[in-house]
């Protein structure tokens, strides 16, 4: 039952380039500019493979979140980023993913400092994949077109109408600290392309290398006010954002709860909402598979970043005819995904992010054992050092139980059998939420039956979270509003305007 760690539990020394940016001094982006807050308040960021303070953001009170929209309103209102040629706009966008590039290590390391996940995973995936949304978004901002359309009710040639595509104007964007860099770009990348100007607030967990990330952003070129980054608490910065009337669009991704909240608060002045949330998704295996090898991809779904990702794969189908071995065979790759600290290059995962996030995960596993669930990996922590959680899989579940329903966001699977695959769709789809799912077989009819049979807003097949900037991605049901990534995601930030013209 027990997972082994691999070696060291000791977070090895920070790089200096680390240290440096763990030493500045808690401040917002504002106008290209960082200012502190007058209030002086400030939040602790901890490592979560220590436990230990190690740094202070700003926490930004209203009146500094009201200067950073007020900052971004201007920038939109006097065209100094929407009237740019498309072109440089799109080199500006390129100059900043090259930065990234530039500076990946330094950026790698920050996250996994920050949010505890793999250094090496981080350079690996979380920086290259944010570059490249920069790089692809970029792209947009030379192909935005509207249209030209012949009115239906009007003689030929008597008007002259056609369609625009303009910038939504002002976009707040608050992220969560699952992929700190990822969502920061995810969100601004699209935004900037439409010509939108922005205030981003990343998780108050996680904003180191959103703050990094407005370095670069000077070096790049933007003028003042296009994109602003300030750090605060959720209830109060992130509210603040929400509701405020200059704010014309508000995209956010994090917990369905806030995205509720977020929904009714940007209802009052009908702001434009997108929303990336929760989600429950689930792993479907067929009988005809190779076992060792969709064993191994199911792992990799739910253990993947600790099961911190809104798409893990937290719930195993197995048909009943391979179930045993599917489980087993997952049970052994969880050692593979023994925890242990971010900078150990040794681990491919780390700590969960917080205190609150791993006493809600054993919580969940708790919660599993009472309603009658059985252990079958892991339901412990291998240290006391972080907040580590073991990869854990839970088998004897049945439909009702709290761990079947709910997202636990960590690396918890919960394992079930079924019997044909119209009960596993059903199965699938008795959940709130429908943003990723897979299907693991080699049969092309039954792939392409469950992928249409399944409500999510992702459907994989053989593989899991296979996510990529030039498909749109969102969720079914309480997963969300909206589509991001892919064209879609740009008109996700704009309007159409239709011109009608007497001739
Ligand atoms: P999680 O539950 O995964 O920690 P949350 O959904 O709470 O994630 O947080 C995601 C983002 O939403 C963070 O940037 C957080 O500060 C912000 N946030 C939390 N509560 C609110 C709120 N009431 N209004 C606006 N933003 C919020």
């Amino acid at each position: 039952m027990n997972v082994m760690p691999k070696n060291s539990m000791v977070q090895p020394e920070y790089s200096s380039a680390a240290k440096k940016a763990l030493a500045r001094r808690p401040s917002l982006f504002i106008n290209n500019e960082w200012v502190e807050s007058k209030t002086g308040k400030t939040i602790d960021v901890i490592d979560p493979s220590t436990r230990k303070v190690v740094s202070q953001i700003a926490d930004a009170s209203n009146e500094e979140i009201d200067r950073a929209v007020a900052a971004a309103r201007q920038a939109f209102d006097d065209g100094r980023w929407t009237g740019l040629p498309p072109i440089a706009r799109e080199q500006m966008i390129h100059k900043l993913a090259d930065l990234i590039t530039e500076h990946a290590e330094e950026l790698a390391e920050l996250e996994a400092i920050d949010n505890g996940k793999n250094a090496g995973v981080a350079a690996g995936m979380d920086i290259p994949a944010s570059a490249g949304m920069l790089h692809y978004m970029a792209g947009w901002a030379t192909k935005i077109s509207g249209s030209q359309i012949d009115p239906m009710a009007a003689p030929s040639g008597a008007f002259h109408a056609y369609v625009r595509k303009e910038p939504v104007g002002v976009a707040a964007q608050i992220v969560p600290w699952n992929f700190p860099l990822i969502m920061a770009t995810g969100k601004i990348a699209p935004a900037l392309a439409a010509g939108c100007t922005i205030v981003l607030k990343p998780a108050e967990q996680t904003s180191l290398t959103a703050l990094r990330l407005a370095d670069f952003v000077v070096q790049a070129g933007f003028p003042p006010g296009v994109i602003n980054v300030v750090t605060g608490l959720g209830e109060t910065a992130g509210a603040r954002l929400s509701t405020h009337p200059d704010v014309d669009k508000v995209a956010f991704t994090g917990s369905t709860e806030v995205g509720k909240i977020i929904n009714r608060a940007a209802t009052d002045s009908l702001k434009r909402v997108t929303l990336e949330l929760g989600g429950k998704s689930p792993v479907v295996v067929m009988p005809d598979v190779d076992v060792e090898s969709v064993a191994a991809g199911a792992a990799g779904a739910i253990f993947f970043n600790a099961g911190q990702i809104c798409v893990a794969g937290s719930r195993l189908f197995a048909h009943k005819s391979v179930f045993d071995k599917v489980v087993e065979g997952v049970a052994k790759h969880a050692d593979d995904w023994a925890p242990g600290p971010s900078l150990c290059p040794e681990y491919r995962m780390g700590p969960l992010v917080s205190d609150e996030q791993q006493k809600r995960v054993m919580g969940f596993i708790e919660s599993g054992k009472k309603e009658g669930a059985s252990i079958v990996k892991g339901g412990d922590s291998p240290s006391d050092a972080g907040y580590f959680v073991n990869p854990t899989i839970l088998v004897d579940v049945n439909p009702n139980m709290k761990v079947v329903r709910e997202e636990i966001f960590g690396p918890v699977l919960v394992a079930q059998r079924f019997d044909d695959i119209d009960e596993v769709a059903k199965a699938a789809n008795d959940t709130l939420y429908g943003l990723g799912a897979s299907v693991w077989t080699k049969d092309l009819s039954t792939m392409h039956r469950l992928a249409s049979k399944i409500k999510s807003g992702s459907v994989w097949g053989n593989c899991h979270s296979m996510i990529d900037p030039a498909l749109p991605f969102g969720g079914y049901k309480q997963s969300g509003i909206g589509r991001e990534q892919s064209s879609t995601g740009v008109e996700a930030y704009m309007e159409t305007k239709s011109v009608i013209i007497a001739l």
